[in-house]
């Protein structure tokens, strides 16, 4: 379990990135070796770097291969001196459904939940397949989530980016939730002791949206986390993009 202090300096929110897939995910390039990361983290000069590879189906054994990943950050460390967390990218698939048991849930050091991969056969779709639908549904997804108390941390928050049924216009999702929804929202993960991950892809892409999330998270007073899903050593850097970060989190 980890949750940063609150912090609104994107500089200093930076300087860990909190979503690292290894190549266990498929999704990864298969460079994405625990030693070649932590090399690459220490060339960063990362302080803290979050293993969050993908949990797409209840019988991936995280746990097993979180031991071994941490058995090879203790055997190349050498002097980075970089923080690893090893957790998951789980998936909350629907409102109030989850793939992790509680047991593997309890044994993560840090629960990143992915809740908007309506790309993937398993996921729950809404009965209304409109913005406004899918807008309702990701807020009822959430709220139940983070009343659970199952995650750290949610990636990627409510970006329809993955929305097929969306059609271009992925950003028609968050443009049909309102600010006092997002407002009670973030509310509801401050209470329960939740954070937002700043995407850096994602909050690039959807720029407009991640404003006005950042300005009410920080106007309601809630953790923000910082990670590039880095599928690559060459995106594990959280600074290659700042100059454009820094115009959308002032
Ligand atoms: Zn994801
Ligand atoms: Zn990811």
């Amino acid at each position: 379990m980890y949750l940063r202090e609150k912090c609104y300096d994107i500089h200093e929110l930076a300087k860990s990135n909190l979503h690292v897939h290894t190549s266990f995910s498929g999704c990864a390039k298969p460079e994405m070796r625990m030693k070649d990361m932590v090399r690459r983290a220490g060339e960063l000069g990362l302080e803290m770097v979050a293993i969050t590879d993908h949990f797409n189906d209840p019988a991936t054994p995280i746990l097993e291969k979180n031991l071994c990943d941490r058995f090879v950050l203790e055997n190349y460390r050498d002097d980075v001196k970089t923080k690893f967390l090893f957790g998951a990218e789980l998936s909350a698939v629907g409102v109030g459904k989850y793939l992790d048991s509680d047991e593997v849930n309890a044994k993560l050091d840090y629960r990143l939940y992915a809740a908007n991969h309506y790309h993937l056969d398993m996921w729950e779709q809404p009965e209304e397949k409109s913005p406004r639908g899918y807008a309702e549904h990701t807020i009822k997804v959430l709220t139940a989530l983070i009343l659970s108390h199952r995650a750290d941390c949610i990636a990627h928050p409510c970006i329809g980016g993955y929305v097929h049924a969306l059609g271009d216009d992925k950003g028609s999702l968050t443009r049909a939730i309102t600010d006092n929804e997002l407002g009670d929202l973030l509310s509801l993960a401050r209470d329960n002791n939740v954070a937002w991950e700043i995407n850096e892809g994602e909050a690039i892409e959807f720029a407009d949206f991640s404003e006005r999330f950042w300005n009410i998270g920080k106007e309601v007073g809630v953790v923000f986390h910082f990670g590039t899903d880095a599928h690559t050593l060459q995106n594990m850097d959280t600074f290659k993009n700042m100059s454009v970060l820094e115009k959308i989190f002032k």
